[in-house]
């Protein structure tokens, strides 16, 4: 059986490609590309004013399970995923217990066999519990399929463990993810450090203890020749290091959230919007515009959403005592078309650079491309869908979004893992 998609405007920059025309998929592979193609037997899906996209990857997701299933699973996540476009994640270690041995890389990668809607890919500690006391056995997971280690959410503080580890990583060929926070500078700040901190009462964490923590992975990714991939980097002086280091040589990528391209500290009022509480904490207008700046000159391989579900109880605490992060699966793509792609800050092959050859190349994963021969994996966006982020709207288990109440516009309509749909007319179908 082959299934036929019509008049799709097809956006592949690895292959040149931006025109409309159709697609046939035979067996989970893209069998053709080209205009009017017919097949004798099978389905057709017209894709009219719609646009077909590498499919998605986001290389920052924290599912939960195990542990806090109340939050996410595998299931829920990976449809969250779906109905925001995405045909692939990385999930975090950060779970109960941690993943910092082969057998719990090997539990995710079966858990996301049976119940994944897209394709998931474990990622695993650096250190054993994420302690940052001893390492994590680097080897044994990469053996059963982690496509890199990090101890996300925390920094190792021990830059000679961090040292070891990527001499390990190096050696497996996998890079290593760093959360970049100097402990000692953030204290117990929530907040970024400067007027609004002042004007709210509450606690800074400073550009400059991410800035030291970027600063100290690059020079021991210069020494140990590791792959370095830094996430949701935050600030206007960590974007100009990595581009100085980008220009020396060393081999580093690096991310940006949704949430730090497209809020700022100013929108935490005297309401003490605990959804808006993020770590890295949201920062100046001015760090926002060199994140997207890094993203347009090539310093920013990818945009990645670090979605953190959390249950209701737990964000509605005090500001202090919130847990950080807000959920991004499902806004980010709304969000990029909303504010980059409308308003002409982006093009569509940007948008696959930034969400799927970027991403894919920073963690080592296998590109996809829209040719023949390829797996048919894709996102197709109806760039004018409205969307109306309300609490209905989410797959995900968790529903602490940053952007409730936003109205935004484009999302995907289908999603193909495999050649099979996992979002159908904007409806998950698996
Ligand atoms: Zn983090």
């Amino acid at each position: 059986m082959a299934l036929l998609l019509r008049n799709g405007r097809v956006v592949d920059p690895a292959t040149g490609m931006d025109e409309v025309c159709d697609i046939i998929v035979r067996d989970g592979v893209i069998a053709e590309i080209g205009h009017d193609l017919k097949t004798e037997k099978g389905e057709t899906v017209d894709l009219s004013e719609k646009v077909v996209l590498p499919g998605l990857v986001d290389v920052h997701v924290h599912l939960r399970e195990p542990g806090r299933e109340d939050e996410e699973t595998v299931y829920s996540g990976t449809r969250a995923a779906a109905h925001g476009g995405f045909t692939a994640l990385c999930a975090m270690p950060n779970t109960e217990p941690v993943p910092d041995e082969g057998s719990s890389i090997r539990f995710l990668v079966e858990r996301a066999r049976e119940h994944g809607a897209v394709r998931v890919y474990p990622v695993g500690a650096i250190s054993i519990r994420q302690e940052g006391r001893a390492l994590a056995e680097i080897g044994d997971m990469v053996g059963e399929g982690a496509v890199a280690v990090t101890d996300d959410g925390h920094s190792v503080p021990d830059a000679g463990m961090v040292r070891l580890a990527m001499d390990y990583t190096r050696a497996f060929d996998v890079p290593l993810v760093a959360h970049c926070e100097d402990d000692s500078l953030v204290g117990k700040g929530v907040v970024n450090e400067g007027v609004v901190s002042t004007r709210l009462g509450l606690a800074g964490w400073p550009a400059a203890a991410e800035e030291i923590g970027v600063a100290r992975e690059l020079r021991l990714a210069g020494l140990t020749g590791c792959r370095l991939h830094l996430q949701h980097l935050s600030t206007a002086g960590s974007i100009e290091l990595v581009r100085a280091a980008k220009a020396k040589g060393v081999p580093v990528t690096c991310e940006v959230t949704p949430h730090h391209l497209f809020l700022t500290e100013d929108d935490i009022t005297e309401a003490y919007e605990t959804s808006l509480k993020m770590n890295p904490p949201l920062r100046t207008a001015e760090d926002a515009a060199a994140l997207l700046a890094g993203l347009q000159d090539g310093t920013v391989d990818c945009i990645a959403t670090d979605h953190a579900p959390h249950a209701p109880h737990e964000k509605a605490l005090e500001f202090e005592l919130a847990p950080v992060g807000t959920t991004g699966l499902e806004t980010a793509l709304p969000l990029v078309i909303t504010n980059l792609v409308a308003k002409k800050k982006a093009s569509w092959a940007d948008i696959a650079n930034w969400m799927s050859h970027g991403p894919r190349a920073a963690l080592g994963l296998p590109d996809v491309r829209l040719e023949v021969g390829a797996v048919a994996d894709f996102t197709v966006v109806d760039p004018e869908a409205m969307v109306d982020v309300s609490t209905e709207w989410f797959c995900s288990k968790s529903r602490n979004s940053a952007f409730l109440g936003a109205k935004l516009l484009g999302k995907a309509s289908e999603v193909l893992v495999g050649g099979y749909f996992a979002l159908r007319n904007g409806k998950v179908v698996v």
